[in-house]
């Protein structure tokens, strides 16, 4: 991209963060001098973990990595985007379906504010992990270990043993 400084960012819900999101931000450091992963503060999305929380696991993955930073947004990606200054908008894809979405998504942006959405694939043994399976599978107590860093690992286990807990509590009171 020649000597221009480019500046990226990585909108999503990331309820939580994946290792599919991470292989995708560990490839696009290649490609940009500076990664913001922007964490979206949906009203609308059923969340298990605040913007506060995910922004939080997310920092604690990143440490590490030069030139990525995280933080939250609310509203509109593209208003986000162009308030950042960012010269692309990153996205990730794990399948051909993805592509579909992504496409409508990407091609809107571009109409409504000009901004350029550059996507990079996954690794194939990522490629069918989803934050909302990821929820699922924790919930009813399934091993993630081979698709969630641990300390998200770990405070999934903290809200779901939480969530017994209450329950457990609910049906005694
Ligand atoms: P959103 O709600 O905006 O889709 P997500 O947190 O689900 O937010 O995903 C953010 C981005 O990461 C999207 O581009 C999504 O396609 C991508 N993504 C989600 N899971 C993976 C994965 N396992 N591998 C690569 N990209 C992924």
């Amino acid at each position: 991209m020649g000597n221009k400084f480019v500046r990226a960012i990585f909108p999503g819900s990331f309820d939580p963060i994946t290792n599919g999101h991470l292989d995708v931000v560990k490839r696009a450091m290649r490609l940009f001098d500076e990664l913001i992963i922007a964490v979206g503060r949906s009203p609308v999305k059923n969340q298990l973990f605040t913007p506060q929380e995910r922004v939080e696991m997310i920092a604690e993955l990143i440490t590490d990595l030069p030139g990525v930073a995280v933080e939250s947004f609310e509203g509109l990606t593209v208003e986000y985007a162009i308030r950042r200054k960012a010269d692309v908008i990153l996205r990730g894809l794990r399948s051909l379906t993805d592509v579909q979405y992504e496409f409508q998504l990407a091609m809107t942006n571009r109409a409504v504010a000009g901004v350029e959405t550059v996507f990079i694939m996954t690794s194939e043994q990522y490629g069918f992990t989803s934050s909302t399976l990821i929820r699922e599978i924790a919930s009813l107590g399934g091993d993630l270990s081979n698709l969630i860093p641990a300390n998200v690992h770990k405070r999934l286990e903290g809200r779901f043993s939480k969530l017994k807990h209450k329950a457990e509590d609910a049906m005694q009171g």
